[in-house]
């Protein structure tokens, strides 16, 4: 299923962060919101999520228009950027958890559990306490536990900013193999363009409450739409 956004607006206060964003998240795409901080990446994913209450626009999943419901009636998958896992329960118990909170039974949620943690390659890991893992296997193990309850996105906040510098660019690596086949539309902050050049298909790159540019990242890069795009970049024109 793919997901809409038509002419999405937020005013905080007096301020206008998004100016009417159109853009289009598809199944099978890694979608990365790209943008100095401040831009307004966060706001638009809290949007997409049902998190944060648009000013204007609409918001559709499919054909529906999901605009008026809150986050519990949308499908989503959250990866946040601390993981927020539960330190005191295991890998399994973290990724059963959103079936728990929805009634799902014992055994349908351990095989459930199972079959995320199959996905992310830790189902071998699935009874140690996450404590034990390393940074790689919590993210991997946030992951499963936002793909549990089968959402119709996945989104991901800046996830790979609580690691530190020399895990990060080999977890980025493992993270774009993750992601790649998924048969969601995923959508990816970051302020890091490093992070989007290796995860993006498709790089929105937010700018003064606008789309500066949509494109793969060797669009961007090889064409920058205007001084603005290039600027953040670092390519000197
Ligand atoms: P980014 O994720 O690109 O760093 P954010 O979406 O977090 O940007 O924030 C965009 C702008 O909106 C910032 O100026 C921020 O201060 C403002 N903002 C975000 N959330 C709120 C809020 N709840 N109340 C008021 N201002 C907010």
């Amino acid at each position: 299923m793919d997901i809409t956004l038509r002419d999405i607006r937020k005013t905080f206060g007096h301020t206008d962060v998004l100016r009417g964003i159109n853009l289009t998240f598809r199944s099978g795409t890694v979608t990365v919101l790209l943008g100095p901080s401040g831009s307004g990446k966060t706001t638009l994913l809290n949007i997409v999520a049902g998190l944060v209450p648009a000013t204007g626009g609409h918001v559709l999943f499919g054909g529906q228009d999901v605009t008026a419901l809150p986050v519990e009636a949308r499908h989503i998958g959250y990866v946040f950027q601390s993981h927020a896992l539960f330190p005191h329960l295991t890998a399994a118990g973290n990724v059963e958890f959103p079936l728990r909170v929805r009634g799902v039974g014992r055994g349908e949620r351990r095989q459930r559990a199972r079959d995320a943690l199959a996905i992310v390659e830790m189902a071998h890991l699935a009874e140690r306490d996450v404590s034990t893992l390393s940074g790689g296997q919590r993210q991997r193990v946030a992951i499963a536990r936002a793909l549990v309850a089968n959402p119709d996105v996945l989104l991901l906040d800046e996830p790979l900013s609580a690691l530190d510098p020399q895990l990060r660019d080999r977890i980025r690596e493992e993270l774009r193999a993750l992601l790649e086949p998924l048969p969601v539309p995923v959508v990816l902050v970051t302020h890091d363009q490093h992070d989007a050049f290796v995860l993006a298909d498709q790089v929105v790159l937010l700018h003064g409450g606008e789309v500066a540019q949509l494109g793969t990242p060797q669009d961007l890069y090889l064409r920058p739409a205007n001084e603005t795009v290039a600027r953040f970049l670092g390519i000197a024109s």
